[in-house]
């Protein structure tokens, strides 16, 4: 008789799998769909920050990357830098991260189910549905889970360049409409993301408004097709319902430029594992709530700089006069201090 499964996965990008990997470390059978056939590919900044990588280590996922150091902001009128204080971070081509998570779940048992989309929950024989589907999930739907506050209302672009890269920093240029930020993702690679709230704003454009960073991309190739992505903050009143939980983007969202989607959802897939294998999914909408507590407060403050231009030209040359005060930020945002 076949063995009854434990976990159906709804989504195989970064949250999926990594739920997919951590209920199968605490040995459920666990099945993951999706509707795409891999290599897959999406919008992202490709940044993993240090308070990521942790949980991509219990994971037991070994990536290849670029080491980061820090951020760095370069604003209309002054620049300002510090580094992560527990270790630098990884830029990461989003396909890698893919193959080597894909690859991991495959290692320890979990059965990929490509190319196959899910459009309704009835006749899934599992103990616990799981939905990372992503930003517009159906499942978050069709658990009536939809229940939101805030709006995703900036779009993400992101496209690569055959280029060395200059810095070890992920650079965010905050612009008159926008902000590009700069990531390195290998040797001869680094990644542009662009977010407005202008949805036909493209990244050879905007560059327009940052001549020093288009001066660096002279004459480099394109290393990819330019993707686009809706972001922005999202909070949802519950992420489970009866024996469904939502994870990763498709149980709320904190705005691209934070870096922290993919950090977030992994630390959300190892909560959930753990509320998975206790048999009590309310132990996981409180978790999840503490997690998302500090990158939604931190995208708040980023998107207020990004609404009050008035205010970014005070406030980022004062922090450029007070590095210090940016290193503390920096901390409070990669979760090295809780203060
Ligand atoms: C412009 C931009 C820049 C970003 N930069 C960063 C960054 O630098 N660092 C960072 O950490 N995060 C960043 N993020 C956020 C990060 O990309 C997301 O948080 C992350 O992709 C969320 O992963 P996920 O697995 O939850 O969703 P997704 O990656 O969206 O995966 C969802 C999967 O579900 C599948 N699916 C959807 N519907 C169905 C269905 N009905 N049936 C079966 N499968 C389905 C899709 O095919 C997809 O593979 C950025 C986002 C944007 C938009």
């Amino acid at each position: 008789m076949e063995e009854a499964l434990d976990v159906f996965v709804i989504g195989g990008g970064p949250t999926g799998l990594a739920t997919a990997i951590a209920a199968r470390l605490k040995g459920l059978r666990v099945v993951v769909a999706d509707g795409r056939i891999p290599p897959l590919d999406k919008a992202c900044g490709e940044g993993m920050l240090p308070d990521g990588l942790p949980a991509a280590h219990q994971l037991g996922l070994e990536l290849e990357g670029y080491p980061i150091r820090g951020i760095r902001f370069h604003a209309e009128n002054a620049r300002v830098a510090a580094e992560f204080p527990q270790g630098p971070g990884l830029g990461v081509r989003r396909i890698k991260l893919h193959e080597a998570m894909v690859a991991r779940a495959e290692s320890l048992g979990v059965e990929m189910r490509w190319g196959a989309p899910v459009c309704s929950l009835e006749n899934i024989d599992a103990r616990w549905i799981v939905g990372a589907d992503g930003t517009t999930s159906r499942v978050r739907t069709l658990a009536g889970l939809n229940a939101t506050r805030g709006t995703l209302n900036r779009f993400g672009f992101r496209q690569h360049f055959h280029v060395a890269p200059w810095t070890n920093y992920v650079e965010i240029h905050w612009g008159r409409s926008c902000q590009i930020y700069v990531t390195p993702v290998a040797e001869n690679e680094v990644g542009i993301a662009l977010i407005s709230r202008d949805p036909k704003l493209r990244v050879a454009q905007a560059l327009a408004q940052f001549p020093e960073l288009q001066a660096r991309l002279a004459g480099a190739e394109p290393a990819s097709r330019e993707r686009g992505a809706i972001t922005g903050n999202r909070r949802l009143r519950r992420v489970a319902h009866g024996n469904i939980a939502l994870v990763g983007d498709a149980s709320g969202m904190v705005d691209a430029i934070t870096g922290e989607g993919l950090g977030l959802g992994f630390h959300q897939a190892l909560a959930l594992a753990d509320a998975l294998e206790q048999g009590d999914l309310s132990h996981y909408q409180r978790v999840h709530t503490t997690l998302s507590r500090r990158p939604r407060l931190m995208a708040q403050l980023l998107l207020t700089l990004d609404r009050w231009p008035s205010l970014r030209k005070i406030a980022i040359p004062a922090m450029a006069s007070h590095p210090q005060v940016f290193k503390g930020l920096l901390a409070v945002h990669v979760g090295a201090t809780t203060s």
